[in-house]
């Protein structure tokens, strides 16, 4: 009963959180759709733990979400069921704008709010009980742990607790809304004889598997947008280090933090795939942060040992823009002793795209004693006279240029510009993504001080990359360094 009851609950107040949040939003003005009217719909979607977008009507089209600014037509049918009088509701809508799985809509006024069934029972996942849950109209609108809809559909009508066909069940309603739990559990306890213990262990570990299985299945029925926020929430972002080698000695100078998505069944997703979500959705500040911490954590003692190592670290346009990062970065590396002058700020040059912006955040920056280099350097819009007009200390070249020396195509030629330009324009150089001893040849040949590469080395988790740097270390202790070739 206790699981149903919670059940019931959580879907009525899911759904009423909505309705309250979108009232909110509804008792402001705001000009439509303009970027503070946008971002306020996104701040309300973060906050919201069950809704998962907001979107804004007027004039019968979906004028924006907090996606950002569309333009759709849209055909309204009638409500499944109303809150209240003035909060209409429907059940198994699939989102206009991303697509996927089917969910819940609750509107009230000009605002429409996207609330994800699966969130509503996730948390109840691990209770081991069958549930479903039915909205005010009798649809289904979640489920957990596949119950047998048959016997759901039986018991519907019950209000109360029994056992039916083996089944421990428990139907509970609150303002509408009906759970209904189903436990099957009873059966098996006529197994309870000489083979007790066995049993008591196979089954723990059944029910973990199990449980393992319906976390994961909740989550696969979750936005990306929903899985990120979970991931944010449950911290599973971990930092790899990638080296970065001085080129003629190939000894470590330091390292560039690269986050990765570690999901709960181990595997690592790829930054690319998940930060332009996360810039999009203003979760990024939130994975931002939890960067910095690692890097404080693992790199904090081993930076403080050696100051002339240094790490990189890398910042979205957002980041920039409001100069909110560079409080982050000092109260959080500073305390872990860790000097500004070690440190290394990214941004590419779409996150410098607000020049005024970024002038002026770089300035600061550069006051405090960080170094900022320009990252992916080539592959944007920027022009020779926006470069010098920033303060910056360093460019990276970017992959793709690196990939073409020496291939005799259009691209080949491009990178001896770059180095040109940055070096009359006073920049420290590092190459990207550097895979062959040729490439490290060209580079060497044409000045370029830093670079790092698969050649030398890939990203790795921290304690992996301290035993790399020691050992560079030591080389350079000991005077044994393997100068590149073209240099001897
Ligand atoms: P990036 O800053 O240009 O980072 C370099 C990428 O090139 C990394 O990919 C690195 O693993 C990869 N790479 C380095 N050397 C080689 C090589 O020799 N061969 C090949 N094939 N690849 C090489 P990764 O780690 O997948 O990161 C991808 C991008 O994600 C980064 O590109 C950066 O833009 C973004 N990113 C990573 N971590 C963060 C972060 O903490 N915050 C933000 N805002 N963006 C991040
Ligand atoms: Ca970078
Ligand atoms: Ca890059």
């Amino acid at each position: 009963m206790a699981i149903a009851s919670q059940a019931a609950t959580r879907a009525e107040q899911s759904f009423a959180d909505a309705a309250a949040t979108l009232k909110t939003l509804g008792g402001r003005r705001y000009i439509s759709c303009t970027d503070a009217h946008i971002g306020e719909m996104r701040r309300l979607v973060l906050n919201a733990r069950t809704v998962e977008e907001i979107g804004y009507i007027e004039d019968g089209a979906l004028k924006c979400t907090s996606w950002g600014v569309e333009h759709r037509t849209i055909t309204e049918m009638p409500a499944d069921f109303l809150i209240g009088n003035d909060v209409k509701a429907w059940v198994d809508v699939v989102p206009l704008v991303t697509g996927g799985n089917p969910t819940s809509l609750v509107r009230v006024g000009p605002y429409n709010a996207l609330v994800d069934p699966g969130r509503l029972v996730e948390l109840l996942a691990d209770q081991g009980a069958a549930v479903v849950i039915k909205a005010p109209n009798g649809a289904v609108t979640a489920t957990l742990n596949t119950p047998d809809t048959d016997l759901a559909h039986r018991l519907a009508g019950q209000t109360s607790r029994g056992v039916l066909d083996g089944n421990i069940y428990a139907v509970y309603e609150k303002a509408g809304w009906t759970a209904i739990a189903i436990s099957s559990t009873n059966g098996l306890f006529g197994l309870f004889t000489h083979e007790h213990w066995l049993f008591v262990a196979f089954g723990g570990f059944a029910t973990l598997v199990i449980i393992g299985l319906v976390v994961r299945m909740s989550r696969k029925r979750l936005s990306p947008l929903g899985e990120l926020a979970i991931a944010v929430r449950e911290r599973e972002f971990v930092v790899h280090y990638q080296p970065i080698v001085e080129l003629r000695s190939g000894l470590c100078v330091g390292a560039e933090a690269l986050v990765r998505w570690q999901r709960p069944d181990g595997v690592l997703v790829r930054p690319d795939l998940f930060i332009p979500l996360a810039e999009q959705s203003g979760l990024i500040r939130p994975i931002t942060d939890q960067v910095i911490e690692s890097v404080g954590r693992e790199l904090g003692p081993l930076l403080n040992q050696h100051p002339s190592l240094h790490v990189a670290i890398n910042f979205c346009a957002e980041d920039f823009k409001t100069g909110r990062v560079l409080e982050t970065v000092g109260e959080r590396l500073g305390a872990c002793g860790i000097a500004n002058e070690q440190i290394w700020l990214e941004a590419t040059e779409r996150g410098l795209m607000d020049i005024e912006e970024a002038r002026k955040t770089i300035g600061e920056a550069r006051r405090r004693g960080y170094s900022v280099a320009i990252d992916d350097f080539g592959t944007g819009y920027s022009s020779l006279q926006y470069l010098q007009s920033l303060p910056l200390d360093a460019l990276k070249i970017d992959k793709s240029f690196v990939d073409a020396i020496n291939r005799q195509t259009a691209t080949s030629a491009v990178i001896a510009h770059i180095i040109e330009m940055a070096k009359a324009l006073n920049l420290a150089i590092i190459a990207e993504g550097v895979e062959t001893r040729e490439q490290a040849d060209y580079l060497i040949e044409h000045g370029v001080t830093f670079c790092q590469g698969w050649y030398y080395a890939k990203p790795m988790p921290a304690e992996e990359f301290i035993t790399y740097v020691q050992a560079s270390l030591r080389l350079q202790d000991s005077g044994v360094v393997m100068l590149n070739r073209a240099m001897a």
